[in-house]
């Protein structure tokens, strides 16, 4: 194995910036909490899923191998709200069931569309489990729990007894003195002005699809789904977990009261939270008109990388404040890179070794830069400075280059550097690769408009492709292939 880089991170549970060390050496266990896929995701919930792809990447960029499990929620309240609206009050079980599958599906498939299109792709997930596969781990689970006398059951709802855990409030640093011991909640989300017993498991009520459980039909509660899809799959020990600030209470909380609850040991030693998207300087909404997806910035004329890029190169702890200036500035920085790496990988090659050497060598210069690069990326994944240390070569050697071109094998190994870059940011990569991706976007949409009958949709799409010089080739089982023509 090659040697690894130690990588910090801040970790809410502390508080501090603290080095990460495995369970397992050089091997990472990550959980995050996916969507809750009852509509699209928009792009404050992209910075969440860009920033925890960021993080992925570095850590398999230092050397480590990453297994990332990101859970789909595909049974929770609005779901419920938003999937059984149109159904008589007659419906069965199963039609309910079915309901709720057609909306999660449909979203959940737009939903890999989007990550695709920021370049995270379905294929860097180990695990993407969906909470409704997970129904029995929940239940024994909830089980587990009320044996440790630290669940009771009320109307056929089972509830989290909070005073049962010393150490309830630990990751959101509650005050539990100054705090009142509130009484039972059914909702999944509410604020933390008093200690309340969460719910764990839900009964049943009319118009709600339903599982059979040992307290009576109901449906598992948000929090519980977490707690036994990361146990089922990692085991009792995680290396780090992850979400958007907002979900520290109660959710984390709550996924760490169940956890430590049942095993009676430390579950996560990385709580790592990504700061919030605003708008226009706001907290977006729909009213305020400042909601946007990533088809509305496609809409726009906007490239999908761009926001990444926007988004990637500020601090994942800073409150960040989209806007669409900054995803000109994004562009500009982006073709900064590009243009240079173009410049890098033409042909006009060798010269001679001139005096200019000794005043900037340029291997020296890429090294100094890769050094300052995994120095920031190593300090909390500190991205500004990091890119800033891309942006210093660019000019140095722009100049440079402008007075006596560089030898092939430098270029070479200013391009390995563009490439170890662009592994994490996914920004500037070779050309020919850039393409390649593209077309399996367009084949991607070009796929779910057939899926939705959008005929018209998937015939302008193959269009596109051919005038690109790509044949698509239609198999009998639906997955196409395509060459160049
Ligand atoms: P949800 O689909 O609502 O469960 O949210 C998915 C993820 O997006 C969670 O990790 C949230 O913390 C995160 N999130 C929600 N709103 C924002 C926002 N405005 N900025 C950044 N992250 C967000
Ligand atoms: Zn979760």
């Amino acid at each position: 194995m090659t040697s690894l880089r130690p990588i910090a991170l801040f970790n809410t549970l502390t508080r501090r910036v603290e080095p990460v060390s495995p369970l397992e050496p050089g091997a990472i266990s990550l959980y995050t909490c996916g969507p809750t896929v009852y509509n699209f995701a928009h792009i404050g919930n992209l910075r969440t899923f860009l920033f925890q792809d960021l993080l992925k990447r570095t850590f398999q960029g230092a050397g480590y191998g990453v297994r990332h499990c990101m859970n789909i929620t595909d049974v929770e309240d609005k779901i419920i709200r938003d999937s059984q609206k149109e159904l008589p009050e007659a419906a069965s079980n199963e039609e309910r069931h079915q309901a709720m599958k057609a909306l999660t599906d449909r979203f959940t498939q737009a939903f890999f569309e989007d990550l695709a299109a920021v370049g995270i792709p379905q294929e860097g997930f180990a695990y993407l489990p969906r909470a409704t596969a997970y129904i029995p781990q929940m239940i024994t689970l909830i089980q587990t729990l009320e044996e440790r006398g630290l669940a009771y059951e009320r109307d056929g709802s089972v509830y989290y007894r909070v005073a049962g855990l010393p150490h309830y409030g630990c990751l959101a640093h509650l005050d539990r003195e100054g705090m009142q011991l509130g009484t039972s909640v059914d909702a999944d989300e509410y604020d933390r002005e008093s200690l309340s017993d969460f719910v764990l498991w839900k009964a049943t009520k009319p118009g709600e699809p339903c599982w059979e459980s040992p307290w009576g039909s109901g449906r598992p509660g948000w929090h519980i789904e977490c707690s036994a899809m990361s146990m089922d799959i990692f085991g009792p020990r995680l290396d780090i977990h992850s979400g958007g600030i907002d979900l520290v209470f109660p959710h984390h909380e709550n996924e760490i009261a169940q956890s430590e609850g049942a095993t009676g040991e430390k579950w996560v030693n990385h709580w790592v939270h990504g700061e919030f998207l605003l708008v226009e300087g706001e907290k977006m909404s729909k009213s305020l008109g400042n909601f946007y997806t990533l088809r509305d910035l496609v809409e726009k004329g906007y490239d999908p990388i761009t926001f990444r890029y926007a988004i990637q190169s500020n601090h994942y702890r800073k409150l960040l404040n989209f806007s669409f200036d900054g995803l000109k500035a994004a562009k500009n920085a982006l073709d900064r890179i590009r243009t240079f790496r173009k410049r890098m990988e033409g042909a006009g090659d060798v010269a001679g070794d001139g005096p200019w050497k000794e005043a900037l060598d340029p291997v020296e210069r890429v090294e100094k830069a890769r050094h300052a690069f995994w120095e920031a990326m190593a300090d909390d994944l500190n991205t500004p400075e990091a890119l800033a240390a891309i942006f210093t070569l660019v000019s140095d050697l722009n100049a440079q280059d402008d007075r006596i071109a560089l030898i092939r094998e430098e270029r070479d190994f200013v391009l390995a550097f563009l490439d170890e870059t662009n592994a994490i940011f996914q920004g500037w990569p070779h050309e020919e690769d850039n393409l390649d991706a593209e077309v399996e976007a367009l084949i991607e949409q070009r796929k779910a408009a057939k899926a939705a009958k959008n005929w018209a949709e998937s015939d302008r799409i193959r269009d596109l492709l051919k005038s690109m010089g790509i044949l698509l080739e239609d198999r009998k089982d639906g997955t196409v292939g395509w060459k160049r023509a």
